[in-house]
C-alpha cells in the first residue's frame, strides 16, 4: 500500500483548500495508475513553526497500484510533484513551513526503506507530526512501520490534542 499525506492552507487554481485536496486525490489516482483505497477525514491543524498563517487542512490517503509490478516509489514522487505544480504550488516564493496551495508527501511505499537525494522512505518527518499520524491511524489502525514500530506506539510518543476535526500539537 502507498500512503500519501495531503495538506493545504491557501487557495489555488482548483479553489479553496478543500477543493484542492479533493482534486489532488483524483489526479494522483489518474496520473499514477493508482486506485484510491481509503481516505481519512479532513482535519484542521494548527500551523507549526510559522504560526502567523491560516490553519491547514490535512488528510491522509491510501493508494494501491493498478499494476503492482511496475510502479516504483520514484514514479509516485514524480506524480505527486506534478500534481503539486498543477494545483498551484509555487516554490519560487514559498518559505519553509509557510503557506501553500498544496503539499504532498509520500509517507510509505509498502515496507520500503530508502534514502536518495530525492526521496527518503518512510518520510523522514512523519513520526513527529500528529497531523500525519492521527489521520493515518484512521485508515490504517493496525499499521506497522518498516522498523517494526506500531503506528499507535509512534503516536503515543507525541504530545497533541484532537477535538472533532481539530488537531493541536
Ligand atoms: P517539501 O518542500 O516539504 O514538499 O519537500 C519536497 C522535497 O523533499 C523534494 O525535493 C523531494 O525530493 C524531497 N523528499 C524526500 N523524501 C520525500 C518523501 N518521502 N515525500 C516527498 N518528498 C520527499
Amino acid at each position: 500500500m502507498i500512503y500519501v499525506a495531503l495538506g493545504a492552507n491557501i487557495a489555488g487554481p482548483a479553489g479553496p483548500p478543500e477543493a484542492t485536496i479533493a482534486a489532488a486525490l483524483k489526479r494522483i489516482a489518474q496520473r499514477g495508475g493508482l486506485t484510491l483505497e481509503r481516505a481519512s477525514r479532513m482535519y484542521r491543524t494548527e500551523p507549526q513553526h510559522v504560526r502567523a498563517q491560516p490553519w491547514f487542512l490535512n488528510q491522509v490517503a491510501a493508494f494501491r497500484p493498478v499494476d503492482n509490478a511496475t510502479t516504483t516509489p520514484e514514479d509516485v514522487l514524480n506524480v505527486l510533484q506534478a500534481v503539486e505544480m498543477e494545483l498551484g504550488r509555487d516554490r519560487s516564493w514559498e518559505i519553509r513551513f509557510g503557506p501553500r496551495a498544496l503539499d504532498l508527501d509520500l509517507l510509505l511505499f509498502d515496507q520500503v526503506r530508502m534514502q536518495t537525494p530525492r526521496l527518503t522512505l518512510p518520510h523522514p518527518r512523519m513520526r513527529d507530526r500528529a497531523f500525519v499520524l492521527v489521520p493515518l491511524l484512521d485508515i490504517a489502525p493496525e499499521l506497522v512501520l518498516p522498523d517494526g514500530t506500531r503506528l499507535s506506539e509512534a503516536l503515543a510518543g507525541l504530545q497533541y490534542r484532537v477535538h472533532n476535526d481539530v488537531i493541536r500539537q
